[in-house]
C-alpha cells in the first residue's frame, strides 16, 4: 500500500485546478491508494464544516483513503475546533501551519502568532501532527523576482527563509512544550535535513521530500520552459540536490510527498505565475525507476512511500485509538 501524504486536490471553486474525484484518478494509474489533501483550499479548510462538505466530495468506491489536513489560524477558538475534528474525524490526520505565505490566504506569518498556536495545541493537549510550510517571510526577496528570468524565483525565496522559519518551529515546539509530531514539509535544502536530525533527539519531528526536489536542480528554471518549475519552495542548486539525495540515500528523510499542485498553464505562463507543480504524475517512475537508481533499496523505498507514514500516523491509519 502506497500513501501520498501531500497533495492539493483543491476542488470547490478552484476545481478547474485540480479536484479530488481527478486526483484518485491519477493516484490509481501511479499505483498510491490513499492521499492527504492540504487545505489552503478556497475557502480553507478551517471548521467542522468545512471538513463534512470536503467529505462528501470524496468518490463513494474511495472511502478510508481519503485524509485531510485542517488549516491552524492564530484563532484560539478555529483551532480548539481543529483539534476536536482531529480527535473525533478519522479524516483528518493533523493540522497545517503555514509559516510562510504560499499558495492561496491561509498563513500565519508573525513569530508571536505562531508561538501562539504552539501554546494553544500544548494547552488543548493536542498530540497529533502539525505539518508546517517553512519559509520565513522576513527572509523573502519578492522586489527580485523577474518573470523573463524564471531561476530568479530561486532567489526571491532562498534557503535561508526556510532554515530560519524551521529553526523558530523548533524553538517554538520545545518552549511550549508541544506534545505532538512537527513535520517539516517539502524540505528543499541539505541543511534543513541536518537540523531535523539534531532535533530528533529532543522532540517527535519528521521531514518529508518532493519528487521534484530530488530529481532538478534550479537550473530547470532557466529552460524556456522554465515558469513551468517555479514552485514553493524553490528548485535549489546542483550542490544541493546532491547532497539530499545523500540524505535520503541515508535514510535521513522520512518519506516522499508529492506536494501535488496543478495550475492551468495560463496561469503558469502569464501572471499570477503560479507557484506549484503537478508531482503525483511522476510518482510511479519516482519510486521504481529513480530512488533504485539512487542506490536506495526495497527496504528503504518501502519506509519512504509507507512504513515511515504509517508509524507516524498510526492511530489515524492503523488500528490504534486516536490520541
Ligand atoms: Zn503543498
Amino acid at each position: 500500500m502506497l500513501i501520498d501524504p501531500h497533495v492539493h486536490c483543491r476542488d470547490g471553486k478552484q476545481r478547474y485546478k485540480e479536484t479530488i474525484e481527478h486526483v484518485f484518478e491519477i493516484a490509481k494509474k501511479q499505483g498510491v491508494d490513499k492521499i492527504f489533501d492540504m487545505p489552503n483550499t478556497d475557502p480553507p479548510i478551517l471548521r467542522g464544516a468545512d471538513v463534512w462538505k470536503r467529505l462528501a466530495l470524496v468518490p463513494k468506491d474511495q472511502e478510508g483513503n481519503y485524509f485531510l489536513y485542517m488549516g491552524a489560524t492564530a484563532d484560539d477558538g478555529q483551532l480548539a475546533e481543529a483539534v476536536e475534528c482531529y480527535r473525533h474525524c478519522k479524516e483528518v490526520v493533523g493540522i497545517k501551519l503555514y509559516a510562510g505565505r504560499s499558495v492561496g490566504d491561509l498563513a500565519v506569518v508573525s513569530e508571536e502568532a505562531q508561538r501562539k498556536v504552539y501554546r494553544n495545541l500544548a494547552r488543548l493537549g493536542y498530540k497529533g501532527v502539525l505539518a508546517v510550510h517553512c519559509e520565513k517571510e522576513s527572509y523573502l526577496r519578492p522586489a527580485l523576482w523577474d518573470p523573463t528570468r524564471p531561476i530568479t524565483h530561486s532567489q526571491a525565496r532562498p534557503k535561508e527563509a526556510e532554515i530560519a522559519s524551521l529553526e523558530d518551529q523548533i524553538k517554538f515546539a520545545k518552549e511550549s512544550g508541544f506534545q505532538g509530531t512537527l513535520h517539516i514539509v517539502h524540505i528543499s535544502c541539505p541543511e534543513s535535513v541536518e537540523i531535523v536530525d539534531k532535533a530528533r533527539a529532543e522532540i517527535k519531528i519528521s521531514c518529508g521530500v518532493t519528487p521534484h526536489h530530488i530529481l532538478w536542480d534550479n537550473e530547470m528554471l532557466d529552460r524556456p520552459d522554465g515558469l513551468l518549475y517555479k514552485m514553493n519552495p524553490p528548485l535549489r542548486g546542483r550542490e544541493e540536490v546532491a547532497r539530499l539525495r545523500q540524505y535520503l540515500r541515508e535514510g535521513k528523510i522520512d518519506w516522499i510527498e508529492t506536494d501535488h499542485a496543478p495550475h492551468p498553464l495560463g496561469e503558469k505562463l502569464f501572471p499570477p505565475y503560479a507557484s506549484g507543480y503537478p508531482s503525483l504524475y511522476l510518482y510511479r517512475n519516482f519510486v521504481t525507476k529513480f530512488l533504485p537508481q539512487l542506490g536506495i533499496g526495497k527496504k528503504l523505498i518501502k519506509k519512504l512511500t509507507s512504513g515511515n507514514i504509517l508509524r507516524v500516523f498510526a492511530n489515524k491509519l492503523g488500528s490504534l485509538p486516536n490520541l
